[in-house]
């Protein structure tokens, strides 16, 4: 995909201006393709487009809406080697990744929607004698859904799915580093007859661009962002002029709690996926880690041990587990919270640098840090790479107020065999996901969001029809 493209109407266009950016494989540092630029120009065709499209499309049966939604799965499915190469040249994540998580699920998220919308229901409550209400689930309009470059098509998909499938229309804004499966998907909708208008995307950067330009326009009804908490903030405001319905899936800094009597072999081999999947750029990932004293240190021998065994390197290789960061900005950006851990007293164990084997692309090594505590910068912000603390804890209810210790409030994992334990802390963890003996397992019908400052409303089942659709109450006098 050398030129990436609007798609506006049901056309590629390049921006009226002729503007377009480079797009980088952060794995090879090489130019794979220029992407056309938007600005409020694009925006404005990519509104009315839906605008228009949504006068039909609002209209149509949740029976035929499901149909285009299955076929777009379809052929998503028969798109999933090539979807899959696009993912890992924009990310610079494994490939074996791309084909087994990111495209699978993505197909998965239009299978769900579109079942899910042919069961919906409604609620009456009859007033005996006197009055019947029942309420009627209508489309909103038009959404613009913005995306993060971390699981592109998964994420924009899981918006994407339900707002369709509720009889929006929508206008897509993916993330400026990872544009080109968001096309593929725009091509992909059209073959399978989603009509022009309905699904647009248009390309560019988010602040004073086609982003802002997308949340300030007053013929957008909603926004669904998944991005950083500063994002969000920002979004808001430029939002509350023509006061949308926003739902917001934001950043994390999710602690990762292990009880002694933990099962040690599946915390472990767990505790390294949910630090090190996807280079640590997972808004879930446990990145604080507490371990109770009595395990404290085999716990950490054993992590250090294992993490080492991870093979960093060329994500179209299938031995390698760990790819390229997204950017080299983004690499400089996590290389500085580990210096600056370091500067705090933090002890690396392992990693903190590139990999000395790999000559170019933006590669860095899974990183484990210790003798940090919650003064430490590294334990409060997200630095959404693959950079892990680990901490010690005497007593559940130190560790409780150590996990809550934080602005975020997204996920949170408890290893324990003590039953009674695991209910009574997932009941005072301050998180809108919780694993327990587990983690990044999703069922799609429960609610997904974050609390605090990771996030607005919450997606999955029922809850992502709540925000795509308006209930209107019926009341007949009998
Ligand atoms: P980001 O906030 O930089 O960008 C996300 C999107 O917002 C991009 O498309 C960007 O262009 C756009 N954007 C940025 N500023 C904007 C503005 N002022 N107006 C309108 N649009 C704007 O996030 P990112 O770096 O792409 O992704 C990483 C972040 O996303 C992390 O914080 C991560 O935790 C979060 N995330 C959260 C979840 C979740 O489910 N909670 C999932 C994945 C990622």
């Amino acid at each position: 995909m050398e030129k990436v493209l609007h798609f506006i109407d049901g056309k590629f266009v390049e921006s009226a201006n002729g503007r377009t950016f480079d797009n980088v494989n952060p794995a090879t540092g090489e130019v794979i393709g220029v992407v056309a630029e938007g600005g409020p120009a694009e925006v404005d065709a990519a509104v009315a487009a839906a605008r228009r499209a949504f006068k039909t499309w609002g209209k149509t049966s949740a029976a035929e809406r499901a149909a285009i939604l299955h076929r777009i799965a379809q052929r998503i499915d028969e798109n999933l080697e090539t979807l899959a190469l696009l993912e890992t040249m924009d990310t610079g994540k494994p490939l074996t990744l791309s084909k087994t998580l990111d495209i699978p699920r993505s197909a998965y998220n239009f299978r769900f929607f579109a079942d899910f919308v042919k069961g919906l229901s409604t609620e009456t409550f009859e007033m005996e004698g006197v009055a019947l209400n029942y309420a009627l689930r209508r489309p909103v309009g038009v959404a613009g859904l913005i995306s993060p470059w971390n699981l592109p098509l998964f994420l924009l998909t899981w918006k994407v799915a339900p707002c369709l499938a509720a009889g929006n229309t929508c206008v897509i804004k993916p993330a400026e580093l990872t544009p080109m499966t968001a096309t593929k998907l725009a091509e992909i909708c059209q073959q399978a007859g989603l009509p022009d208008g309905v699904l647009n995307v248009v390309h560019g950067f988010g602040p004073d661009a086609a982003g802002s330009a997308l949340t300030e326009h007053p013929d957008v009804d909603l926004i669904s962002l998944t991005g950083e908490t500063t994002t969000g903030k920002a979004v808001m405001r430029a939002a509350a002029g023509t006061l949308k319905r926003l739902s917001f899936e934001l950043g994390g800094k999710n602690p990762n709690i292990i009880f002694a009597d933990a099962d040690l072999e599946d915390a472990l081999e767990t505790t390294i996926r949910s630090s090190f999947v996807n280079q640590g750029e997972v808004c879930l990932c446990g990145s604080r880690i507490y371990v109770e004293r009595p395990l404290y240190g085999t716990f950490v021998e054993r992590l250090v041990e294992r993490a080492k065994q991870l093979v960093v390197g060329d994500p179209m290789h299938p031995d390698t587990n760990v790819g390229a960061l997204v950017s080299e900005e983004h690499l400089e950006r996590v290389r500085g919270f580990v210096e600056r851990a370091v500067a705090q007293g933090g002890r690396i164990l392992l990693g903190g640098k590139r990999p000395a084997h790999l000559l170019r692309g933006a590669f860095f090594e899974p990183t484990i840090i210790v003798d940090v505590d919650s003064s430490c910068e590294i334990t409060r912000q997200e630095v959404f790479g693959p950079v892990v603390t680990v901490q010690p804890f005497d007593t559940e209810e130190e560790v409780i107020e150590l996990a809550n210790d934080t602005n975020y409030g997204l996920s949170a994992t408890i290893w324990t065999t003590n039953l009674k334990r695991a209910h009574r802390v997932a009941g005072e963890l301050e998180a809108g996901v919780i694993w327990i003996n587990t983690w990044f397992l999703r069922d799609l019908r429960t609610p997904f969001g974050g609390m605090k400052e990771s996030g607005i409303g919450r997606e999955g089942g029922v809850h992502s029809f709540e925000f795509f659709s308006e209930l209107k109450n019926v009341c007949v006098k009998l």
